[in-house]
């Protein structure tokens, strides 16, 4: 078994051949969490994962929700529904099937386009992370942590939750940050997600010590999960298609590679640190 830890199955691009996805994942045993990233996107990650046995949910709210007016195209309706901790909350109750809060985090990779008042933009996103942290830490959730462009104010984040929330299960989704502020997250506790992107040749600007399989190389196996992030970033060999929780087995098996392991044992290690991660297990 393998779990795809981080996927948007429920999202429109899957609209045209969801039972062709869904029969695949029973062919390679794949199980998939699937994630919002909004109100409304919750919501249906929820309904999404009460009809599929082989899936199940996260309630977030993604931070450039929080300060950017743009909607991707499978997350439309997400603006009519203000960010409300509330509602998550009861949400979150609603179904077991729900593992996680999130994704949510920071996000400053465009906040100086889209907001005339950086500090203030900021400052919102991380209220609505904080509160996000809480909920998880109450509820007794994984917090699933997205991070573009704000390593600083990450890290003393995720200190300061490990310091009010000692137990608080965390991933750092898709994780492409230096090989130092890995460290620190490491010993922070967290569980780093590897994506798709750790098949791709790597910036020929980026630190040997710093590229992403450098960095899984280095770090210690019980801290890897494996995750898609589907639909969007396909591993090599299906790079540029339209990824799926199945492609997660690419990930898998270049991961195995680096650390000199077979597919058969990566599949079980990351499998079980899945299970604790997210308090589940999978079946
Ligand atoms: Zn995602």
């Amino acid at each position: 078994m393998l779990i795809d830890t981080h996927s948007h199955l429920h999202f429109a691009k899957f609209n045209d051949d969801r039972s062709e996805v869904h029969s695949r994942m029973a062919e390679f045993d794949v199980k998939t969490i699937t994630v919002g990233t909004a109100i409304n996107t919750s919501r249906n990650a929820i309904l999404y994962a009460d009809q599929h046995p082989d899936t199940w949910a996260s309630v977030g709210y993604h931070p450039e929700h929080v300060t950017s007016e743009h909607e991707d195209e499978d997350e439309i309706g997400s603006k009519d529904e203000p960010f409300d901790i509330n509602i998550m909350e009861e949400l979150v109750k609603s179904s077991p099937r729900v593992l996680a809060i999130g994704e949510c985090g920071l996000d400053y990779h465009r906040i100086n386009e889209d907001c005339s008042d950086v500090e203030k933009g900021k400052a919102d996103q991380q209220k609505v992370f904080q509160d996000q942290i809480d909920l998880a830490a109450k509820l007794d959730k994984a917090l699933i942590v997205h991070m573009r462009d704000a390593e600083e104010d990450m890290l003393n984040m995720i200190k300061k939750a490990r310091t009010d929330h000692p137990n608080l299960r965390i991933t750092m989704h898709s994780f492409t940050s230096t090989w130092k502020q890995a460290q620190a997250l490491l010993d922070l506790e967290c569980f780093l997600g590897i994506g798709g992107i750790v098949t791709f040749k790597p910036r020929k600007t980026t630190e040997q010590e710093d590229i992403l399989s450098s960095i899984v190389k280095n770090m210690p196996l019980d801290k890897i999960l494996v995750e898609t992030d589907c639909p969007w970033l396909a591993p090599v060999p299906v790079r540029g298609e339209r990824n799926e929780p199945t492609h997660v087995r690419h990930t898998a098996q270049f991961i195995a590679d680096i650390k000199g392991i077979t597919y058969e044992e990566i599949c079980k290690i990351t499998t079980e640190n899945a299970q604790k991660c997210f308090k589940c297990e999978f079946k």
